[in-house]
This record gives structure tokens, C-alpha cells and sequence, in this order.
């Protein structure tokens, strides 16, 4: 088995408990349970690095209410704005970092595309050449 089988496998095993409701591992990182490196804060969203980096800069940008939006794919018309919101961050995070001028923005949403927390999160690479296609 290799690790790109691993990441689909704890996807699967991720997608179980999407739907119940069930606290994910962001909650304890927004209540300030468990440590994270902030990058970006403001009422609505909190901006952290990921654990995990894909690259030299790797930051997960999150909505601090979830309201049901596990993953991009249950997204309602009512979203829209923290949408934006959300979108409007990973630029501001991309300033921040000095990425601006580069850098790629992901949602991973649901098992075929190995998403594994499910609260919704776009992820904000760059700081080196990103390839194209993605795995
Ligand atoms: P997904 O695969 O698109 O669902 O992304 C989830 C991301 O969360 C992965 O890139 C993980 O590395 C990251 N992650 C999981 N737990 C933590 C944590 O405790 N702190 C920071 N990042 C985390």
C-alpha cells in the first residue's frame, strides 16, 4: 500500500461521519483547545497552517461556524457570503505571506477527492512552482 492509497483510504473512513454533525478537529483549533500557528483571524474566519505541509506555504482557511457546510458540496444559496468571505481571506493570507503574485487555492470535496475534515476549508499553497494537473 502506498501513501496516496492511505490518504484515499482515511477519506472513505473520513466521509462515514460527515453528515452527522459530529465536531471535527477544527472546532478544538478555533476554540483555542488544541494549538495552531494562526496566520489570519477576523469575526468570521480563522486562517492556521496546516500540519501537513504540500508546500513551503501550506495554510487551511475555515469558516468559525460551520452551519452545515461540511464540505463544498453541500454548499446552500445562504453560503454564499461566508463563501466569498472565505475566498476574500485566502487572498488576504496570500498577501500576508508574500505568495500574491502566485499561489493556488483547493477545496477538497468528499472521499474522491481525499477530503478528510469535514468542515469546509480551502487550502492556500504556494511559495513554489505548483504543477499542473493535481494529482
Ligand atoms: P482535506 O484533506 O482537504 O480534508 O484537508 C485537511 C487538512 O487538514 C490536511 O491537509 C491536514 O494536514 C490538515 N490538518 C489535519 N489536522 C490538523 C491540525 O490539527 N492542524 C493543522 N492542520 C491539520
Amino acid at each position: 500500500i502506498n501513501a496516496t492509497n492511505d490518504e484515499e483510504a482515511s477519506a472513505r473512513v473520513a466521509a462515514v461521519d460527515a453528515d452527522t454533525g459530529k465536531p471535527t478537529i477544527f472546532d478544538k483549533i478555533i476554540a483555542k483547545e488544541i494549538p495552531s500557528s494562526i496566520v489570519y483571524e477576523d469575526d468570521k474566519v480563522l486562517a492556521f497552517r496546516d500540519i501537513s505541509p504540500q508546500a513551503p506555504v501550506h495554510v487551511l482557511v475555515i469558516p468559525k461556524i460551520r452551519d452545515g457546510l461540511t464540505q463544498l458540496g453541500k454548499a446552500e444559496h445562504r453560503h454564499g457570503e461566508i463563501l466569498g468571505h472565505l475566498l476574500y481571506a485566502a487572498k488576504i493570507v496570500a498577501e500576508k505571506e508574500g505568495i500574491v503574485d502566485g499561489f493556488r487555492v483547493v477545496i477538497n470535496s468528499g472521499p474522491s477527492a481525499c477530503q478528510s475534515v469535514y468542515h469546509l476549508h480551502l487550502h492556500v499553497l504556494g511559495g513554489r512552482q505548483m504543477k499542473w494537473p493535481p494529482g
